[in-house]
C-alpha cells in the first residue's frame, strides 16, 4: 500500500514547520505499512482528534475519522472499540485538549487498558488560541494569559499516565522522524492503552526544535528496562539536561473490550442489538 492513499484533498493550514507535519507524515508511513503487512485493513482504522491545531489531522488522513468536542477525543474511541472490536484506532490530542478539558477521560480509559492509540501533540501551549497556558507550559515561560511568565508547576505527562496503569507510556519529538516512526508503529502494534507524549515544535508560539535537539537521547539504547515500572518513574524525571525519549514502560495486561464482551462484535450481531437491550444484560 501507498503512503500517498491516505492523503487527503484538504487544504493543510498549519504554519510552515510546524512539528505536526512530521507527526502526520509518520502516521500515515505506519498506516501503510499496517496495511501492507495485513496487520489490518485501510477501512478498519479509525482515528479520532479534538480541538486545537492538532485536531486538523483528522481533515488530513483519509481514513475514518471522528472530530470531537474539546478535550472527548478518548470517548469515542472507546466507543468504537466496545462496538467493534477489529477496529485499529487512534486518538489525536493536544497538551491542552489532553490533560486539561480531557484528563478525565485519559485517566480512566488508561487504567482500563481499552486498546487503543492515544498520540498527544505536546508544544506545551493552546496554539491555535495564539497562545496560553497548558497544564505543561514550564515556569516562567510567556504567554498571552501570563505576561510575566507562568508560575504553575507543570504537569508530568508520563508519571500521570504510569500512575494511572498505562501498559505502553512513551514519548517521542518531532525532531527525530525516523524515531518517532518506529514509536508509533510499536504502540499501534501494542495489544492495550499505548500512550505517547510527542514533544511538538510550534514555531509560531513555543520554538522548542533547537531547545530540544542537543537535550534529547534515546533510553532504549542505554539499557532501560520497560518492564521496571520505578526505572520508568525515575526517568521519567529526567528534564533539564537530557531528555529521554523512547518506550519508558510496557508490559501485558488484559485488554477492557475483552473483558467486557469476550469475542463478541456488536457491530456484526444481527439484527444489532439495542443499546437497551446491552445495558440489559449488565443491570
Ligand atoms: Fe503548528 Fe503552532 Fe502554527 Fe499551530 S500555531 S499550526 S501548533 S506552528
Amino acid at each position: 500500500m501507498e503512503v500517498r492513499e491516505f492523503d487527503s484533498p484538504a487544504k493543510n493550514t498549519w504554519c510552515l514547520g510546524c512539528g505536526n507535519f512530521n507527526i502526520l507524515a509518520v502516521v500515515k508511513q505506519v498506516m501503510a505499512e499496517l496495511v501492507e503487512s495485513g496487520d489490518v485493513k485501510s477501512e478498519q482504522i479509525v482515528i479520532s482528534s479534538g480541538i486545537g491545531c492538532h485536531g486538523k489531522i483528522s481533515d488530513y488522513i483519509k481514513v475514518n475519522s471522528f472530530y470531537c468536542l474539546h478535550g472527548r477525543v478518548v470517548p469515542p474511541l472507546m466507543g468504537m472499540k466496545v462496538g467493534n472490536q477489529r477496529l485499529k484506532v487512534i486518538g489525536f490530542a493536544g497538551d491542552g485538549d489532553a490533560y486539561d478539558e480531557g484528563v478525565s477521560h485519559l485517566i480512566h480509559t488508561a487504567r482500563r487498558n481499552l486498546d487503543a492509540t492515544f498520540i498527544v501533540h505536546d508544544n506545551q501551549v493552546f496554539a491555535l488560541t495564539t497562545s496560553q497556558v497548558t497544564p505543561t507550559t514550564p515556569i516562567g515561560f510567556k504567554t498571552k494569559s501570563v505576561p510575566k511568565g507562568s508560575f504553575e508547576s507543570p504537569l508530568n505527562p508520563l508519571h500521570l499516565m504510569l500512575a494511572c496503569g498505562a501498559t505502553f507510556v512513551a514519548r517521542g519529538f518531532t525532531g527525530d522522524i525516523p524515531h518517532l516512526r518506529s514509536l508509533i508503529l510499536q504502540a499501534v502494534r501494542h495489544r492495550g492503552f499505548a500512550f505517547i507524549d510527542v514533544l511538538q515544535h510550534c514555531p509560531s508560539f513555543n520554538p522548542t526544535l533547537e531547545k530540544f535537539k542537543p537535550k534529547v537521547y534515546d533510553l532504549n539504547k542505554e539499557g532501560h528496562n520497560v518492564e521496571d515500572f520505578a526505572a520508568a518513574l525515575e526517568k521519567a524525571k529526567e528534564w533539564n539536561d537530557r531528555i529521554p525519549i523512547g518506550i519508558f514502560y510496557q508490559v501485558k495486561k488484559e485488554i477492557y473490550e475483552k473483558q467486557l464482551l469476550g469475542d463478541r462484535l456488536l457491530a456484526e450481531e444481527k439484527p444489532l442489538p439495542s443499546v437497551q437491550s446491552v445495558l440489559q444484560e449488565f443491570m
